[in-house]
């Protein structure tokens, strides 16, 4: 049977499937290869981590956790995932500072396509990374170090492309709670005209919508402090919600304002559940905050077509960073994302919304489906061609590309 993505609508054309179990073997693997691809826990809806020659996985690995309480980092594997990281750490009293919608993904995929979770003070994923430990194409790993080396920036959101990141140092804090509330029936109309304050009420908030109908939506509202009864005259919902609407919730994390540990919390999706719908495709848009508003009325606009096919919208928020090839690289980002029922029409979908998006500077989650090209991304990320030139030096044979990043960064 073909080798898939997560959501099997990808068939993966690996000449080879490698599990190396130590960086050693890595090394020669790499060194011995003439192409060869990283891959995490294949959650991409696109072609990013696909390759005709030889994958690897970095899932045997020996697993390496390790927590700096004087620095207040901790030393993890890439190939790991953000569950078993998060309950290591929190098992221990510490925490990350947030985390995606599920806990599935592996650490060096995530990072690579720049993965967030939402909260306007919090940056994406990566930006908890301090230092990472790159294989380069002849097997040899050099540590790159945030504030010490300037290609750190070029580094982690990566796509795989200058090495094979083997672990990281992140950033941790003490383990702390969050209550998760679900507020029902917002308004679009009040969403569309607060969507920053709404965005801001607490450390980490969602809003999803389906756009049809009474046009209203749900906040998903998880906050350090105990929640309120209603948050912009939106009562909480005394049923369980999934964020799919009428989709069994039995997989979301617990609600209620019922108060329990970060990792349990800042996630849609429980750890021991199936995220999402399943055979689905997502695609997600990132705009400066401060055009927010229009954008979001501009994709209201062409809601209409997105009928049946859409599963559901959600708007999140990031803070901005400096990773050259971040969503939200030198700007407060607010998010707007689309989850779609895996049909043949969704590319035209995306292609309304980016026409939609156009006149924002949009960009887009390089991990989803999208239609725009290398042109379009150099003139929305103001380091594009720095990082072309990055990769070229890191690995003049292209080794570590796929189809899809020479078609994407024209390399
Ligand atoms: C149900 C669902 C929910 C999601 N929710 C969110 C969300 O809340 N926020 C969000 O931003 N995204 C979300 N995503 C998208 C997901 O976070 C990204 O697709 C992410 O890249 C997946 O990580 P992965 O380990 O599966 O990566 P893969 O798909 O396996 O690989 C992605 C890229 O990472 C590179 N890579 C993998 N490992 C390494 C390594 N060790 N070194 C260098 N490069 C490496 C690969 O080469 C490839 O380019 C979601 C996806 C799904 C399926």
């Amino acid at each position: 049977m073909a080798k898939q993505n997560w959501a099997t609508n990808i068939n993966f054309h690996d000449a080879q499937t490698l599990h190396p179990k130590s960086i050693d073997e890595l090394a020669e693997v790499v060194s011995n290869s003439e192409k060869i691809r990283a891959r995490g826990s294949a959650h991409c809806f696109n072609t990013i981590a696909d390759t005709r020659h030889t994958a690897v996985i970095l899932d045997a690995m020996p697993s390496e956790l390790e927590i700096h309480p004087e620095t207040k980092t901790a030393t993890i594997n890439a190939g790991m995932n953000y569950a078993v990281v998060s309950e290591f750490l929190h098992a221990r009293g510490w925490a990350l500072h947030n985390l995606a919608s599920l806990p599935h993904i592996s650490i060096g995929g995530a990072v690579a396509t720049g993965s967030h979770g939402s909260g306007i003070k919090n940056g994406a994923l990566h930006t908890a990374i301090k230092s990472v430990n790159l294989m380069g194409p002849d097997g040899t790993i050099r540590t790159l170090t945030r504030g010490v080396d300037s290609q750190f920036y070029a580094s982690v959101v990566a796509l795989g492309l200058p090495g094979i990141a083997t672990s990281f140092e992140v950033d941790i804090q003490p383990t702390f709670e969050i209550f998760q509330t679900v507020y029902g029936n917002m308004p679009v109309k009040t969403f569309g005209e607060n969507i920053v304050e709404v965005l801001s009420g607490a450390y980490n908030v969602s809003y999803f919508t389906t756009w049809a109908g009474e046009k209203v939506g749900d906040v998903w509202f998880k906050s350090k402090t105990p929640t309120p009864d209603t948050y912009f005259g939106t009562p909480a919902r005394t049923e369980k919600a999934h964020p799919i609407f009428g989709v069994d919730p039995t997989a979301s994390t617990e609600q209620f304002g019922v108060a329990g540990p970060w990792h349990l919390r800042l996630p849609h999706f429980r750890i021991d559940a199936n995220p999402s719908a399943g055979n689905e495709l997502q695609s997600e848009f990132f705009v400066p905050s401060e055009r927010a508003a229009e954008a979001f009325a501009a994709v209201e606009k062409i809601s209409h077509n997105f009928g049946e096919k859409l599963l559901v919208t959600e708007i999140r928020s990031i803070a901005a960073d400096d990773h050259w090839m971040s969503p939200a690289n030198g700007r407060e980002t607010v998010c707007i994302h689309f989850t779609w029922k895996n049909d043949y029409e969704v590319p035209y979908l995306v292609s309304l919304i980016e026409d939609a998006l156009l006149p924002f500077g949009f960009r887009a989650h390089l991990g989803k489906v999208f239609n725009i090209d290398g042109d379009y991304l150099r003139t929305v990320y103001p380091k594009f061609d720095d990082f072309r030139d990055y990769v070229r030096t890191c690995d003049p044979t292209g080794k570590f590309q796929n189809e899809f990043t020479s078609a994407l960064l024209e390399l």
